[in-house]
């Protein structure tokens, strides 16, 4: 796997007013309609497919083409996006294609496992083809705009040959390294991160309702906390990678105790406890290794290995 520094586009604006590739995409739901609209609000010869063709209307109306087949959408452009549910519909329209791929760029926004996109850029490159992976961070709403992050990985030349059109999409573009499944793994570690971020809100607002106090009154100091965190990421990272994690700012046995307190707060008020108990748990079997004295980014050992915990 490469360790590349993500590389991120930085002129949204000046690459895409400059470059008019003729694009596809395949897939017109809630994402591929937004996709679909950024390329033609950026000026690029768009064609269109989606099984339910009702969805193109609007597209079509703003200048887009709407193709008659997967087929003939695949012909249509150099740069082919495909966005649909998932792996096996990106499959099952494809498959049957044979040589229409053959010099096309595929770039697969679909969400899917590593093995996936391994697997089916080897496939598009036995059609002549060649892939890119690609995984969106942000929903329908952010593409085209200046905050939109979408990571790409497959071969560094094709990346850069089409980063001015991928740039329409969002202006975070940002090229990962050659290995195609690292879009996905990416994918998967920020969504770790966010259902982490949003369960821990969840929890405290569920304890902060059981004392009948509104969530509205908790989000701003939720949010100081999470800028907090956000804050110690660097430190966090550096440790990680060095392997060494030397107190910051608490040790976990100081951590341990606070634990104890969030857990037995839940269970006080009724609310339940197996979020902070997981937390607890890490925490236990990292002093159980020695590490009771350690910096918090210490737990990350506990995460490198399967814990034989409920699967
Ligand atoms: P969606 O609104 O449910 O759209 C699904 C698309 O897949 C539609 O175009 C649908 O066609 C097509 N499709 C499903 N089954 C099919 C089949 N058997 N044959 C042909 N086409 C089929 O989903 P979405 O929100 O656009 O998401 C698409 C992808 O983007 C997913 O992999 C998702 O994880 C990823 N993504 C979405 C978001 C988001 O916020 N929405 C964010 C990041 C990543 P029909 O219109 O005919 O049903």
């Amino acid at each position: 796997m490469t360790t590349n520094t993500p590389r991120t586009t930085k002129h949204m604006a000046d690459s895409s007013e400059a470059d008019r590739t003729p694009v596809t995409v395949i897939g017109l739901g809630l994402m591929g309609q937004a996709l679909a609209g950024a390329f033609l609000r950026a000026g690029h010869p768009t064609t269109v497919w989606n099984r339910t063709a009702a969805k193109a209307g609007h597209l079509v109306s703003r200048g887009g083409r709407l193709a008659d087949s997967v087929g003939d959408a695949v012909a249509a452009g150099q740069l082919v996006v495909v966005c649909v549910s998932d792996y096996d519909v990106v499959r099952d329209l494809l498959r049957p294609l044979g040589t229409v791929l053959d010099g096309r760029v595929l770039v697969n926004l679909t969400s899917g496992t590593t093995a996936q996109a391994r697997e089916t850029a080897e496939w598009v490159a036995r059609q002549g083809g060649t892939c890119l992976d690609g995984a969106i961070m942000a929903t329908p709403d952010g593409i085209g705009t200046a905050d939109t992050v979408i990571v790409h990985s497959g071969p560094r030349p094709v990346f850069d040959l089409y980063e001015p059109a991928l740039t329409s999409l969002g202006a975070g573009t940002t090229y990962l390294g050659a290995d195609h499944g690292l879009s996905s793994l990416y994918e998967a570690a920020v969504l770790g991160l966010m259902w982490g971020i949003g369960n821990g809100f969840l929890h405290g607002a569920a304890m902060l309702g059981a004392a009948g106090v509104d969530a509205a009154a908790f989000a701003p100091l939720a949010r100081k906390g999470i800028e907090t965190v956000t804050a110690w990421l660097p430190d966090y990272a550096r440790q990680v990678d060095d392997g060494s994690y030397p107190v910051l700012d608490a040790t976990i046995d100081t951590h341990l105790a606070a634990m104890e307190n969030v857990i037995h707060e839940s269970e006080f008020l009724g609310v339940d406890a197996e979020l902070p108990r997981f937390v607890k748990a890490l925490a236990d079997r990292a002093v159980a290794d020695g590490h009771g004295g350690s910096g918090y980014a210490a737990l990350i050992e506990q995460f490198r290995e399967p814990s034989g915990g409920p699967s």
